[in-house]
């Protein structure tokens, strides 16, 4: 073991009670070698980035390419081919006219742009005073501060830093008549302070896999419009197939004002983000005054290494069968995990698109799981109650049943320990 412990600080870890994290030394499809030699599969790629599996060579062809042609050049007043092309992609691929591209390097910090640009739009309308945000339980969208103040208030990654954040206006998501009424009655109050709407379309990630009806996204346009407030989709985690489309919101037909985007960009396999406004949004900056300029520059912003794979990734889409094979493995999912909601302690089962989850009654096995899954040879990390799979999108059958076998035989045990 190379990483000794404290040294590298650790995700969400509690340093001293933590087991050592595990040393991969190299990957390949769906699986990553540990030092040792061990293998496991990958049954939830690298939170949801390895879409196409690991080292494809497509990509890794395209940065080996560019590494020898430019690594990195400041985007202040200068560019490079490989972000004008990922714009240009993006835009073609987008739904609507989404097609204003502004390249970040990590999810946390596009939502923020995003949110830079909501309110600076409402500005441009003369509306200065909407400058919050509504968004809804169970949502997840970063852990930088004002991303953190749009995360479910519950939610226990970021519980410590309440006080030192800006009060959004956080709702139960309107998936009945009666929190539909609540969201239009915040909505459609005179003045407004609300800047926009953000919600993650059809599956709140991180803060447990939940999903929601295309409903609730037309629910919300539609309210949008009535109110003049801007709809921000984070499809950090829905997008680039996931879900079975190419983005969320083409499921529900809806075009959100301003969508974020990361995870899957590049494939899993360098950091980038982009937040891309719709012409309507971007026209609200057009203007002679410097200072009605997006005031906002990240130093690695565009990085050309991660605009390469990026593009690269996008050509696979067209390429591979990469949407059909996310779309086989809702069924797939959903048939090999269907056994475990017969066991004990199993609250349910179901499947969207390239996730497979198994809820269970409480999150007391989280710690004992995570160590079952790795001595099981499979890579899964449950959320709080929640055990899913969300894996390369390339995964073959007999490797997914081999995690759906594993999900069956850890949580069968854990049932029967309590
Ligand atoms: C992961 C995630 C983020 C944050 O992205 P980082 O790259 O970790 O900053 C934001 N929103 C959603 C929906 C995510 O899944």
């Amino acid at each position: 073991m190379t990483a000794a412990r404290g040294v590298t600080w650790r995700p969400y870890t509690q340093m001293k009670t933590a087991a050592p994290p595990l040393e991969v030394v190299s990957a390949s499809g769906v699986r990553l070698t540990l030092r040792g030699g061990r293998s496991l599969i990958d049954g939830i790629a690298s939170w949801w980035t390895a879409c196409h599996g690991y080292r494809h060579p497509h990509i890794e062809g395209a940065v080996k390419a560019q590494l020898e042609r430019l690594p990195h050049v400041m985007f202040g007043g200068l560019t490079h081919a490989p972000a004008e092309r990922l714009a240009d992609q993006l835009a073609a691929v987008l739904p609507g006219d989404l097609g204003h591209v502004f390249l970040a390097e990590s999810g946390s910090v596009s939502v923020e742009v995003a949110m830079k640009m909501a309110i600076q739009t409402q500005a441009a309308r003369g509306q200065p005073h909407r400058s919050r945000f509504l968004s809804f339980h169970g949502g997840y969208h970063g852990d930088t501060f004002a991303t953190m103040s749009v995360c479910d208030p519950e939610e226990g990654m970021h519980r410590r830093f309440a006080r030192a954040l800006v009060p959004q206006v956080v709702l139960p998501l309107p998936d009945t008549p009666d929190r539909l009424a609540n969201v239009q009655s915040v909505l459609r109050q005179h003045p407004s302070e609300i800047a926009a709407v953000l919600i993650e379309p059809l599956v709140q990630g991180a803060g447990g896999m939940r999903f929601h009806d295309p409903e609730v996204l037309r629910s919300l346009r539609s309210l949008c419009d009535e109110t003049d407030t801007l709809l921000i989709f984070d499809e950090i985690m829905t997008g680039f197939g996931r879900t079975g489309s190419m983005f969320a919101c083409e499921q529900a037909d809806v075009v959100p004002d301003i969508i974020t985007l990361s995870k899957a960009l590049t494939g899993g396999t360098l950091p980038l983000s982009a937040a891309v406004a719709t012409k309507e949004v971007f026209m609200a900056f057009w203007s002679d005054d410097p200072e009605a300029a997006l005031m906002h520059g990240p130093t690695y912003m565009a990085n050309p290494l991660g605009c390469a794979a990026a593009v690269a990734s996008l050509e696979l889409f067209e390429r591979e069968p990469r949407l059909e094979q996310a779309r086989s493995l809702e069924v797939q999912l959903f048939e090999a995990l269907r056994p475990c909601a017969k066991l004990p302690g199993v609250v349910d089962v179901r499947a969207r698109g390239a996730i497979g989850v198994v809820q269970v009654e409480d999150a007391s096995g989280l710690h004992w799981m995570r160590r079952r899954f790795a001595d099981e040879g499979v890579w899964i990390r449950p959320l709080g109650d929640v055990v899913y799979l969300a894996p390369p999108l390339i995964i073959e059958p007999e490797d997914l049943e081999t995690l759906a076998a594993a999900i069956f035989r850890v949580v069968q045990q854990w049932g029967a320990g309590r």
